[in-house]
């Protein structure tokens, strides 16, 4: 776990500092480090109450988190963006960066899209979120505060927001432990998805850990000399290990493994490219999710037409691949995948010292 992280000023509310001088997170306590905690006389507090969606926190919750030096909550809601079908929040931290969370409504309920890490370390060049480098990881707390303030209708959390959430595991898993107690917000492991660029020792770790999540992985190439370019975070890794990782993950859980596939034209998007996807999918737990780019300034690759799309889906499909064409929500507020960016607290955009512009000619 992160300590730095975790130790965070609460606005609006003076919480006593730690030993180390700092306020911990009440967001961050599992069921068991919250029974552990010295009770407060007079203050019946269950550990459901820390996760009251509500902004007016009841008095008694507030004591009780003075009397055990803990802030009650993290993060600022800065600014609001609706849309047809989702909504956007910017979430100011307190060491001054702003980090972007996506609600969005479904026929069956409402899908929060959050973060978690401050930036990304990643830098694949299709997304925004990359372009200013890895700040932080987020704290478990701040990431559990991401679906609290998004609010009690969310039945479905992503971690499709700013970061690699599997750069950040321990804080990630923690979260997930906490939203998915029993006793606190209950919320269905099931209704979880992980989706990652696929770092394949932390597939290997999620592989054991006795979660029933459902896992994404961002592949967007079939050969590692296109997909060092795309990401050039993931170089060091094997495409074939984080194949093999994701498809041994699925395997062992008995799930599905979705790998989303960015289809960028003259880039990866031959008809050689979809012999590669056949060859390392075809009767294997996968399938595959086809996507448009969503624009983003600064950054000059096309959109796939819908011929193009058909094309290498029918291929797929012929082939006997599970496969569908996905588009995302938020277009309309900028808040589609790929579209988040790092912020700082008036709202600007966070940004690396030498920002490139990437092109599917430079691929
Ligand atoms: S797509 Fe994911 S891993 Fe890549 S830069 Fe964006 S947030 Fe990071």
């Amino acid at each position: 776990m992160s300590s730095i992280t975790e130790q965070l000023c609460l606005p609006g509310e003076a919480a006593k500092p730690d030993r180390s001088g700092a306020a911990k997170l009440a967001l961050g306590l599992t069921a068991s480090e919250f029974d552990a905690l010295p009770s407060t006389k007079g203050d019946a507090v269950a550990y459901r109450d820390l996760f009251a969606p509500h902004r007016d926190l009841p008095r008694k919750l507030q004591r009780w988190a003075q009397a055990n030096s803990l802030a009650l909550r993290s993060l600022t809601i800065l600014n609001r963006d609706r849309g047809s079908m989702s909504e956007k929040f910017l979430f100011g931290l307190p060491d001054g960066y702003a980090v972007e969370s996506v609600l969005i409504r479904r026929r069956d309920g409402y899908t929060a899209c959050v973060s978690s890490q401050v930036g990304c370390a990643f830098a694949c060049r299709f997304c925004a979120s990359g372009q200013a480098g890895l700040k932080r990881n987020l704290a478990a707390a701040e990431i559990v505060e991401q679906v609290v303030q998004l609010g009690p209708k969310v039945n479905r959390i992503v971690f499709m927001g700013i970061g690699e959430p599997l750069n950040n595991y321990g804080n990630v898993l923690r979260a997930i432990r906490i939203l998915r107690d029993r006793r606190g917000m209950d919320f269905p492991t099931t209704g979880i998805t992980i989706s990652s660029i696929g770092i394949p020792k932390a597939l290997r770790d999620l592989r054991e850990e006795h979660l029933g999540i459902n896992l994404t992985i961002s592949l967007h190439a079939t050969t590692q000399e296109v997909r060092a370019k795309l990401i050039p975070g993931a170089k060091k890794h094997e495409l074939s290990q984080v194949v093999q990782a994701a498809l041994s993950w699925a395997r062992r859980h008995n799930r599905t493994v979705t790998f989303v596939y960015l289809l960028l034209p003259g880039v990866n998007d031959s008809v050689e490219d979809a012999q590669r996807l056949v060859a390392m999918f075809a009767d294997t737990p996968a399938r595959l999710n086809l996507m448009r780019w969503n624009p983003v300034d600064s950054i000059d690759f096309g959109r796939t037409s819908d011929r193009t799309l058909q094309l290498f889906k029918s291929r797929l499909e012929r082939a006997g691949v599970p496969v569908v064409v996905r588009d995302t929500q938020g277009m309309d507020i900028d808040a589609a995948c790929g579209q988040l960016w790092l912020r700082d607290l008036r709202g600007g955009r966070a940004l690396a010292a030498s920002a490139s512009v990437a092109t599917a000619k430079a691929i």
